[in-house]
């Protein structure tokens, strides 16, 4: 079934205060009207796009659209009502069997709005998409509040209205030169019957500089979601050899083991690999460079200082830990017993929870410096995201 859209672009909007119509103003990298045609443009159900718009702004039309695959724009009239009509009488030799008509200055509404209206049209030569009056209404009277309005029954009414096109363009033809609200009082004046759908809040018209000014902050946000999020990576690697007198200490926790590590600090290997790939994913230096081994003041120091360090750095240029990742290559101790007191431990340490943390452990069959048990290695990978939680 042949489905157009006419987007009714003509008016001047006054309201607004600015030089251009409303429908040219920019929002985000787009103007307006871009926007509103966009959203029928890429909607599958849509074969035609028709745009109606002011006498003078062919020029606008062509800044704001003029690369998209549209038909050459018809020029409105006196009216709403008149740009409408001329609008349906430029789309009556092309098959169309469904209209919607939509305000230029709508550019928010969605494919699912579109697709209710449209789907009322089964059943009903007209669809309204409108959503309730949640305000307490009031009659006034001059400056006063006369009488409450119950809000009962009341729905505010937006765009796109849908019709079978043969009724509507009929019912245009038979109301001309009156001037009514909105299409939908057109097609009641004409006895069509039409059936109310959800809207959305979102599509609001742009209408005041207030309104505008709301746009602007929705395409803000909405851009602002569709950034790719800003994820560094950082990796980090650490030995220690063997000593006898030494404990046996490992991503926080002391191991029972004949032999321990030999380090200036407590030389645990597991948070020097975590720490280092910390530093790295925010490029921010090695753990020698902010504590180096030859100041005595760390001298047998417990390597959650430098993690905390670490971490707290992070969060300082304005990053957050998204997960950590550890793998402890050694013949000896066995890791896997201890390996959930290591997360943690790490969690407790970074303030990070425990499911971002991961703790891995293999040898190297016997192979190498760690296969010989000379000592033990650590090599740690850490995924920050920069910019703001979310
Ligand atoms: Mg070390």
């Amino acid at each position: 079934m042949q489905t157009a859209a006419l987007i009714v672009a003509a008016g001047r909007g006054t309201r607004l205060g600015a030089d251009l119509p409303k429908q040219y103003l920019p929002l985000g990298e787009a103007p307006v009207l871009r926007r509103t045609v966009r959203a029928f443009l890429d909607h599958p159900a849509i074969d035609r796009v028709l745009v109606v718009i002011g006498p003078d702004d062919l020029p606008l039309y062509r800044m704001a659209v003029g690369d998209l695959d549209l038909p050459a724009p018809v020029t409105g009239g006196a009216s709403r009502q008149a740009s409408v009509l001329n609008g349906l009488l430029a789309l009556q030799d092309h098959g169309i069997k469904r209209v919607l008509i939509h305000d230029g200055a709508r550019p928010f509404v969605d494919s699912a709005t579109i697709d209710r209206v449209l789907g009322a049209l089964d059943d009903d030569p007209g669809a309204l998409p409108c959503i309730p009056v949640v305000d307490s209404l009031k009659r006034g009277a001059g400056d006063m509040v006369a009488e409450p309005v119950t809000r009962d029954g009341l729905w505010r009414a937006q765009t796109p209205q849908g019709f079978r096109f043969a009724e509507i363009l009929a019912a245009h033809e038979a109301a001309a030169g009156l001037n009514l609200t909105d299409d939908v009082e057109v097609a009641q004046r004409a006895g069509l019957a039409v059936r109310m759908v959800e809207g959305t809040e979102a599509n609001f018209k742009i209408t005041t500089a207030d309104d505008m000014e709301r746009a602007q902050a929705f395409v803000r946000e909405s851009n602002g979601a569709s950034v790719p999020a800003d994820i560094r990576t950082g990796s980090g690697f650490d030995v220690h050899r063997y000593a006898d007198g030494r404990p046996m200490i490992i991503c926080g926790i002391t191991l029972p083991h004949p032999r321990g590590l030999l380090g200036h600090s407590d030389a645990d290997v597991g948070l020097h690999a975590i720490t280092d790939a910390l530093l790295g994913a925010i490029a921010a230096g090695d753990i020698g460079d902010h504590f180096p081994p030859t100041e005595p003041r760390w001298k047998g120091e417990p390597s959650d200082t430098f993690l905390r360090f670490a971490g707290d750095l992070v969060r300082r240029r304005g990053g957050t830990i998204l997960s950590i990742d550890i793998t402890i290559i050694c013949e000896t101790p066995k890791i896997k017993p201890h390996r959930e007191a290591m997360r943690n431990r790490i969690g407790e340490i970074l303030g990070l929870d425990v499911e971002r943390i991961s703790v891995k452990a293999t040898t190297t069959e016997k192979l190498g410096f760690t296969g010989r048990a000379e000592g033990i290695a650590a090599q740690a990978v850490a995924t920050v995201r920069m910019g703001p939680a979310g």
